[in-house]
């Protein structure tokens, strides 16, 4: 090798083992490449189970975030739709996704305005109007509390 140094010499007695091995050009067993394969399976066995159910469970958190945006979206609509009489919140007009999609919600990685979905299931949300509306998916439920 040029250029570099290393610092191992070569006439060192630790590496006469290795050396010699080398040397002998022997190979690995079978059973040796069989308890490798068997200790990489084992680790993998524990590895990906963790991982999806992880993956799982951040998927569960964006849904509960996106459920959150979702029901801040309907408060800010309730919030410019006041019914001048009542002078409470008037959702009459909320009866579906593009009452609030993109003027008050808008999820990044929605490509159209129909109705956003989760990322756990891909289903839709469910956006059930009323005087009380609220935004649900098989995972959990949030009204906007009023
Ligand atoms: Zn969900």
């Amino acid at each position: 090798m040029k250029g570099k140094k290393s610092n191992v010499k070569i006439n060192d007695p630790r590496w006469s083992k290795i050396r010699r091995l080398i040397a002998q050009n022997e190979g690995f067993t079978l059973v040796e490449l069989l308890a490798v394969l068997v200790i990489l399976g084992v680790l993998v066995g524990i590895a990906v189970p963790r991982v999806s159910a992880t993956i799982q469970e951040s998927r569960k958190k964006a849904c509960e975030a996106n459920l959150q945006l979702i029901e801040r979206a309907i408060e800010r609509y309730g919030m410019d739709h006041i019914n001048p009489v009542t002078g409470q919140p008037d959702y009459s007009g909320l009866t579906e996704w593009s009452a609030l999609i993109p003027g008050y919600f808008d999820m990044k990685n929605k490509k159209d305005d129909k109705e956003p979905l989760c990322p756990v299931s891909d289903n839709p949300y469910k956006l059930t109007p009323g005087a009380n509306p609220a935004v649900s998916c098989s995972h959990e439920t949030i009204s906007n509390g009023e």
